[in-house]
């Protein structure tokens, strides 16, 4: 590929980036606040921290790179953050709606994962090695964010919200997609509790 256009997707790429974190920043006090574990809201809140470091990055290589940070909407990140709020307006069993949120942010973390892993590497071939430098930092955040939500899941969050005996069918359906996160340990508990129901589905 010409350099030309790798460096016009690179631009675009950093820009779908910066919508992206900005729209988290908007959307994680809300969640923060549907968050009934303390270590779940404490992460959160540790990654809302995190996120504003995030966004100065961007901003440093914009200004290297003589580019405006806007002018695009990251629509994904836009779809996965409704995804949120409909959890949210579903009203769930409080520990059913923390497994929920796990579930969410994870989807959250993982896309930008699939960005940020994408623009290291397109910094990477275009020579801009400090922006590799950024890149990677704000890499290793997000994976850290992401293996800490798997904790939460693993420990009692997800526990809890098995345990959730009257629940309706939609709080199965939250409880089943968030024991995918969870041990195998903790899945075969799960499951070998609910195991009728399982089987059933
Ligand atoms: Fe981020
Ligand atoms: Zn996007
Ligand atoms: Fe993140």
């Amino acid at each position: 590929m010409e350099l030309e256009s790798l460096r016009e997707l690179y631009v675009d790429e950093l820009k779908d980036l910066y919508s992206a974190e900005g729209q988290i920043l908007k959307a994680l006090p809300r969640m923060i606040k549907a968050a009934s574990s303390r270590d779940l809201k404490r992460a959160l809140t540790e990654h809302e921290r995190v996120t504003r470091k995030q966004v100065k990055r961007l901003e440093r290589i914009f200004k290297d790179l003589d580019e405006t940070p806007r002018g695009k909407k990251c629509r994904g990140m836009e779809g996965l953050l409704e995804e949120g709020k409909e959890l949210m307006s579903e009203k769930p069993e409080p520990d059913v709606l923390d497994a929920g949120l796990i579930s969410k942010a994870q989807h959250v973390e993982h896309y930008e994962i699939a960005g940020y892993g994408t623009v290291r590497a397109w910094a990477q071939q275009l020579g801009f090695d400090q922006h590799v430098e950024l890149l990677q930092e704000t890499l290793d955040e997000e994976g850290e964010a992401d293996k800490r939500l798997s904790q939460l899941a693993e420990s009692s969050i997800n526990l809890e919200a098995a345990d959730t005996d009257d629940a309706t069918s939609d709080r199965e359906v939250a409880v089943a997609s968030s024991r995918e996160m969870g041990s195998r340990g903790r899945r075969t508990r799960a499951s070998g509790r609910r195991g009728s129901e399982m089987s059933a589905r």
